[in-house]
């Protein structure tokens, strides 16, 4: 099994890790650098002897969120097997696109999250948007003192990533404040928020993760996947399935919204310019009217 965008290796008995490796991108994620992560993590959820799952990032940045110059999406998305029920991506329209994104997004998020062994996060530099899809499905998160947290898609005339864990991740209050100003949230933050269990210095970030994970990977494997199933549960609980639900509807209807006023699904008079000129080039025509912020 060998990858482009992913490293696979067992630094100790009992332990995995999978290293993004896509650095001159800042490990931005299109197709195959998803279904790849996916199929790292679903070969270390298979092997008998890994414990614990670490998801760690080569280069400057953990990641910089959903890819925005794939434009051949859809052929990419169909040299891989798919591992939801959400198949229909060429469909037109909204139907189409929340297809896509059911695959992509939600759903490797909430297939990682469930994940019945112990994933550990180590983040450094950015981590956005979409690059928070992937360090918040993981049961741990350990920072470097660098690292940064942020969301961005406000700007681009949507309502959250498509996986909307923000409330529980940091509370309501703190949730609508990222949201809303696009500014990021720092490692120390981040842990006082408790959205990140510890923060160390980038030097030491690997090693820090490792011995966590050795910790946890010392405990019993039946008593750490019951604790994990147990909280998460109790996330479920309150309710936080349905409001995913709930947040991916209204994400889709901003998509929708920008499609039928631009041409795009995203409001062209944000932050990403480049989004247009992605679309423009790729199937989706661009037909935008002079840009106007409502
Ligand atoms: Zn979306």
């Amino acid at each position: 099994m060998t990858w482009d965008y992913m490293i696979y290796e067992k630094p100790e008995p009992g332990i995995a890790r999978i290293v993004m490796n896509r650095p001159e991108a800042a490990n931005a994620q299109d197709s195959q650098f998803l279904y790849e992560l996916n199929a790292a993590f679903d070969r270390a959820a298979r092997e008998d002897d890994v414990k614990v799952i670490i998801l760690a990032a080569n280069g400057k940045h953990f990641s910089s969120g959903h890819d925005v110059r794939e434009t051949d999406h859809h052929d990419n998305q169909e040299r891989y097997a798919p591992v939801t029920p959400f198949q229909q991506h060429r469909r037109a329209g909204a139907e189409g696109r929340m297809a896509r994104e059911e695959e992509l997004y939600t759903g490797f998020s909430e297939r990682w999250r469930n994940i019945p062994k112990i994933t550990i996060a180590a983040v450094q530099g950015k981590c956005v948007s979409g690059g928070l899809l992937l360090c918040w499905p993981c049961d741990l998160i350990v920072a470097s003192d660098d690292a940064q947290f942020q969301e961005v898609t406000v700007a681009m005339g949507v309502a959250g990533v498509e996986w909307f864990a923000h409330p529980w991740e940091m509370g309501p209050r703190k949730a609508k404040e990222m949201l809303l100003t696009g500014e990021p949230i720092g490692a120390e933050e981040a842990r006082q928020l408790g959205m990140v269990n510890r923060v160390v210095p980038r030097a030491d970030l690997a090693e820090a993760t490792l011995a966590l994970a050795r910790k946890v990977a010392s405990q019993p494997t039946m008593a750490t996947k019951m604790v994990k199933q147990a909280v998460n549960a109790a996330e479920d609980a309150q309710g936080r399935h349905s409001a995913f639900q709930v947040a991916f509807a209204l994400h889709h209807l901003a998509h929708s919204h920008w499609m039928e006023v631009y041409g795009l699904p995203v409001d062209p008079s944000g932050i990403h310019g480049n989004i247009k000129k992605s679309y423009a080039e790729g199937e989706e025509p661009f037909r935008a009217p002079k840009p106007a912020r409502a």
